[in-house]
């Protein structure tokens, strides 16, 4: 490809993001939950970054990934790179594009996908392009992206919203007796607080407990047939995975055309597992203080957003999500909370809690090369089955190799178990 220049390999001046290009260069995200991602690209764009959240998926995804990341590493970087890099091929622009990784920067190999993602650039021809490193452990200081805390409150904004929308959107979508009610209803959704976002509203206390009570409100009032119980399934794992279509072949929208009620836990869980790992860090080993304290003072700030998400289906007939204040405790007696590489104690405590919330049928969503979530994912279920007898639970792997049609056919077995499992009078509970 003529548009691709050599980089020494062993130059460690990588190229930056300046505060220059700001205005010239378009952001290239990896599309991980439809929701959440076209809120924050409000969000970034109003605070006058551009913005791109990719879409490319299909074989060419993977054979990049293939041909650039060693397949040893994880899936999900494998899946990642791969997808930028598919991307990058398929554009004319190349000399005003910006890469941007998420990371979280503990102990886990996603700390290292920034690197992994500069040296697969270098050997496809595209190491001239600049990434960027959207961290919470301020790995990368010289980046032109700053973490201004306006652009914070904006983002957690977005959060709430996209958490309250995919739940409440989760809830209704099985039921619904027009199709497409549900869907239409979460468009216009993200379409409204789209705008509000762009145009630098939405994200007071009193907007947002608006725009939650009137969410809770119409989705409330869809038309919905409840005469019948469906198996509910939720669905845990790795975050890409867990969350991804592109990693998990689309398992929503399988599990949805299978007749089940589908539950995905939301953000706000992982994002508070790693700031109370901050907390339980300085209480058990010493570590950080301040990092403890910032981290007390965050999950304070969200849990009064977590009552605003509750108190928007006070009077409708959804059971309100539970506060990750409870969520994190029911990992007791399974997984010591010390236990926080990857999704960690989170994994099993999300398994307890969605089966005390009625999905008892959990699709543990597993990547390959993925060592710590097949600790807490696999690794527990011994345990959660000889505390909830009813628990239904099957691992899925995903790696490049497997095939959709045998994911899918372990998952039609699970859903025969819920199937059978379901009585003639059982009523429904949302
Ligand atoms: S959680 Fe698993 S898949 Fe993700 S970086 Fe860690 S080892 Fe890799």
């Amino acid at each position: 490809m003529e548009n691709k220049k050599p980089v020494d390999p062993t130059s460690f001046d990588y190229p930056r993001f300046k505060e220059d290009m700001v205005k010239t260069h378009t952001i290239l995200i990896p599309n991980m939950l439809t929701i959440h991602m076209d809120l924050f690209e409000q969000v970034l764009l109003q605070q006058g970054y551009k913005v791109e959240i990719m879409h490319n998926e299909g074989p060419n995804v993977v054979t990049e990934g293939l041909k650039y990341v060693h397949n040893d590493t994880c899936y999900p970087a494998l899946l990642v790179i791969g997808q930028f890099i598919d991307n990058l091929n398929h554009r004319d622009d190349l000399d005003k594009v910006v890469l941007l990784i998420t990371q979280t920067g503990g102990g886990c190999r996603a700390s290292n996908y920034l690197h992994l993602l500069r040296k697969a650039l270098i050997q496809a021809g595209y190491g001239y392009i600049p990434v960027v490193s959207l961290n919470m452990s301020n790995l990368e200081k010289d980046s032109g992206f700053k973490y201004t805390p306006k652009l914070v409150f904006k983002l957690v904004a977005a959060l709430t919203y996209g958490d309250e929308l995919m739940y409440l959107r989760n809830k209704c979508q099985t039921y619904e007796i027009n199709k497409g009610d549900t869907k239409a209803l979460t468009d216009k959704w993200i379409k409204k607080l789209s705008d509000d976002l762009k145009n630098g509203h939405g994200t007071s206390y009193r907007d947002i407990k608006k725009n939650l009570n009137q969410m809770a409100i119409d989705f409330d009032n869809l038309e919905l047939d409840l005469s019948h119980k469906k198996p509910k399934v939720g669905i845990v794992g790795e975050i890409y995975i867990k969350y991804a279509a592109l990693g998990n072949n689309h398992l929503e929208d399988f599990l949805v055309s299978q007749d089940a009620e589908v539950m995905v836990p939301g953000l706000y869980g992982f994002m508070l597992y790693c700031f109370y790992n901050n907390i339980y860090d300085y209480e058990i080993y010493g570590k950080n203080k301040k990092m403890a304290r910032i981290s007390k003072l965050i999950l304070w700030y969200i849990k009064r957003r977590e009552t605003l998400m509750r108190k928007s289906m006070q009077n409708t007939k959804f059971t309100p999500m539970n506060y990750f204040s409870y969520t994190k405790d029911l990992s007791d007696g399974v997984l010591d909370h010390g236990t926080k590489m990857g999704e960690g104690w989170l994994l099993t405590a999300e398994m307890m809690e969605l089966i005390e919330e009625g999905y008892e049928n959990i699709i543990c969503a597993q990547p390959f090369g993925c060592l710590p979530n097949h600790i807490c994912g696999k690794g527990v279920m011994k345990k959660i089955k000889s505390i909830h007898k009813d628990a239904n639970i099957v691992a899925i792997d995903y790696d490049p190799s497997a095939t959709k049609v045998n994911q899918e056919n372990r998952i039609k077995l699970m859903l025969a178990i819920a199937k059978e499992r379901i009585k003639e009078d059982d009523k429904v509970e949302l």
